[in-house]
């Protein structure tokens, strides 16, 4: 099995779909071995303008595109939407066709997590807050993350991962553990992409009603008004001025915080240093996450 890449990739219609880890193995050797510099951008798919974005960014910057296609069970809590999770495998190709995707590795699950599989990638401290806060949908989640993420390093041995600042908490996890683990490869955080209305794009997304679609968009507009506050007054009135927003939608948050955003640790102020003001709520069916990276 070779990878012989004739057609530019800007104009390809289909894609090298690979399901064993195997095969995925012994293309990436060969192009290792041709000197090609690896780029990997995992998903869970249901592609987005997100997803797009940072499939693109690979594109730009590496002679070899990985995406990985996976809806990993383990970031799943027991009673989350694993079973629901939205999945469109066909339009998923077309999409990283045309996006100049070289390979996508789609696995399935016992491909992934052998029998017997037991291993934990555990980074500790900055999963327990936020998202990870045992109270809301707790480490388990991230601890998820990391595990898959390291295997999919180990396997792709990429030179470049692109990773999206829509989710600040699995950045910040995924870099912490490269920098732990020496991991021979660079983290890329790309923007978070938006609907034009504000909405950060998320597979999740399809849940929402056309009322609470509308609905949504408050999020969106309170990181909106808590940076403009807290430029103008103080980190402290902006959330105030993001919670009377959300509050105003009738949404009620998980969590409404301004946090370091490497170590996830709390901030009172803005000085010299990026705020991370990041935001869950539920929103009908939806949970859903946003942030904005306030720089001084
Ligand atoms: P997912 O398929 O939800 O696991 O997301 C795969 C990758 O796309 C992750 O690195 C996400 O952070 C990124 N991503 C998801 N939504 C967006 C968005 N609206 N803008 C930028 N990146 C995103």
């Amino acid at each position: 099995m070779s990878l012989v890449l004739t057609e530019p990739s800007h104009s390809r219609t289909s894609v090298k779909f690979v399901r064993a880890k195997g095969d995925l193995l012994s293309l990436l050797a060969d192009a290792r071995r041709e000197g090609l510099s690896i780029g990997l951008v995992p998903t869970m798919g249901y592609l987005h303008e997100g997803h797009l974005s940072l499939l693109r960014a690979a594109r730009a910057e590496c002679d070899l595109v990985v995406m990985s296609l996976f809806v990993n069970p383990t970031q799943f809590a027991p009673g989350e939407d694993l079973d629901r999770y939205p999945r469109d495998e066909e339009r998923d190709a077309a999409l990283a066709a045309e996006a100049g995707v070289d390979l996508v590795y789609a696995p399935a699950v016992e491909e992934v997590y052998a029998e017997g599989f037991s291993t934990r990638v555990k980074v500790g401290g900055l999963t327990e807050v936020l998202c990870g806060d045992p109270a809301r949908r707790g480490p388990e989640h991230f601890h998820g993350v990391t595990t898959v993420v390291a295997k999919l390093f180990n396997t792709v041995q990429p030179d470049v991962a692109y990773f999206g600042q829509k989710d600040a908490q699995q950045v910040a996890a995924i870099r912490h553990m490269v920098r732990d683990l020496d991991f021979p490869l660079r983290i890329e955080a790309l923007p978070i992409v938006r609907e034009p209305d504000g909405l950060a794009m998320s597979s999740r997304n399809a849940y929402l009603s056309p009322v609470e679609r509308e609905r949504a968009t408050a999020l969106s507009r309170a990181l909106g008004a808590a940076e403009r506050v807290t430029r103008e007054e103080s980190l402290a009135a902006g959330l105030e001025a993001g919670r009377r927003e959300l509050a105003a939608a009738g949404i009620e948050p998980e969590y409404l915080e301004a946090r370091n955003p490497e170590d996830l640790t709390p901030v009172e102020e803005l000085d010299a240093h990026p705020v991370l003001v990041a935001v869950a709520a539920r929103v009908g069916a939806a949970r859903l996450i946003d942030n904005v990276l306030i720089e001084p």
